[in-house]
């Protein structure tokens, strides 16, 4: 089920007095009380999907895995790793249905382009926004502090690109309309609204930087911008923090709800949030990248053991002198999100993309292919749709397009798509070289 505001700030609100009793405390945990904690956390929830989860009581049974022995994480590893492929094919299993009928229903389409629903249970939701919380706070946030928000908000037409929340003193700010004009405008707007804190995808506050850097206007009154989604590269970082005279905070999380990271106040790793859940890291051979294996303490409604999140890490050689315990990540390498360009030549952020899609339920896979400007190529690959649904889908998508990119796209209806080294189907394919 999908929630109502009210309902969405209430669950904000009981992470934000998480954030402040419990998990103010748990940050600074010794090894060994975050290596106690994970171990009770994973006990009670192993005990919980060996009764309530047809899937993982045959599993254990297969692998003669005792859960009444579980005193060691390293006993975990007795079980294989759970492959997205897995969760595709028949998601239905992972669901323990006493509590999901009381969840939230997150939807993401992931790196390969093919939607995925998952089930968060409420108190999990509740971890996750005190997570956040938590992380602004690392930020120097303060409650109803002004943030201009560059993600998520796309006007249509008719709609003004920037649009106030007064309770929450947050402005948001459409990241489809990047061009120098609009660009000029917001700056402008913000020097004038004096915000403290700048949030959004890290390709958005890139471009809004460049506009600002090119027309020398200049925002004094921030103090540090907070990142998500995408991948922030070197340059992204860089560009954001010399021009504003700030410093970045970079999130890494994931729709199906399994790991978090979050880059601290000294700047010098990101940290893996160990009270969050329980992540291991694979070698991949020849490299020193990990790959991220992610079991969530809480989420009883669709617990994943042993997750491959199919992202990788570089950890950390140094302890951080934050004072915090959890492990420290140097890089992550995730998802390296392309730009995309509207017809007139600006850039449009492709993240909400996955978003977009994953949202229509008769989409079972898209690709999306921009040739140049005005050339953009889509291809999706129906489920359950008749004749009636499929005209109405592709009227849907055509539009939606024409709105973000000014142009009218080639959409295929097909089940092939373009793969990569490896047969690997990156969901968005960029051929202008810039
Ligand atoms: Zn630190």
């Amino acid at each position: 089920m999908s929630i109502s505001n009210f309902e969405d700030s209430l669950l904000t609100l009981k992470g934000y007095f998480l954030a402040k009793r419990l998990m103010s405390k748990t940050q600074y945990f010794t090894r060994t009380e975050i290596e106690e904690y994970q171990i009770r956390a994973i006990y009670k929830l192993l005990n919980q999907v060996c009764t309530y989860i047809p899937y993982y009581k045959k599993l254990f049974w297969d692998y003669d895995f005792d859960v009444s022995k579980f005193d060691d994480l390293k006993k975990l590893r007795q079980l294989p790793i759970l492959k997205k492929k897995d969760l595709l094919d028949a998601p239905q299993d992972f669901i323990f249905a006493n509590e999901a009928c009381r969840s939230l229903e997150l939807s993401t389409s992931g790196t390969s382009g093919e939607p995925l629903k998952t089930f968060t249970s409420r108190n999990q939701w509740i971890i996750e926004q005190a997570s956040i919380w938590r992380h602004w706070k690392w930020a120097g946030y303060k409650f109803r502090d002004k943030m201009a928000i560059l993600r998520s908000y796309a006007p249509k037409n008719n709609e003004p690109i920037m649009k106030l929340n007064k309770l929450k003193n947050w402005l948001y700010v459409s990241p489809y309309h990047l061009d120098d004009k609009n660009g000029l405008e917001i700056l402008k707007k913000l020097r004038k609204w004096q915000p403290k804190f700048l949030r959004g995808y890290p390709s958005s506050l890139y471009v809004l930087a460049v506009i600002s850097r090119n027309y020398d206007i200049k925002i004094p009154s921030l103090k540090a911008a907070l990142t998500a989604s995408e991948v922030l590269t070197d340059e992204y970082r860089r560009v954001i923090e010399e021009t504003f005279k700030i410093k970045v905070f970079d999130h890494y999380g994931q729709a199906e709800i399994t790991t978090m990271i979050h880059e601290c106040e000294k700047h010098e790793c990101l940290h893996l949030l160990e009270d969050y859940a329980y992540t291991e890291f694979k070698n991949i051979e020849g490299t020193e990248e990990k790959s991220l294996i992610a079991t969530n303490l809480f989420n009883y409604a669709m617990p994943l053991l042993r997750y491959d999140t199919g992202d990788k890490v570089i950890l950390s050689k140094k302890v951080c002198s934050c004072g915090r315990s959890f492990k420290g990540i140097k890089k992550i390498i995730g998802r390296s999100d392309l730009l995309l360009f509207h017809k007139k030549g600006y850039y449009i952020p492709s993240i909400n993309l996955y978003t977009y899609f994953s949202k229509l339920k008769e989409v079972s896979k898209f690709q999306v292919i921009q040739h140049n400007n005005n050339e953009i190529e889509v291809r999706i690959q129906l489920i359950n749709a008749n004749i009636t649904s499929s005209k109405q889908i592709q009227y849907d998508i055509k539009n939606e397009f024409n709105d973000r990119f000014g142009t009218t796209i080639d959409l295929k209806i097909t089940n092939e798509f373009i793969t990569g080294s490896g047969g690997k189907c990156n969901p968005i394919i960029q051929k202008i070289k810039k």
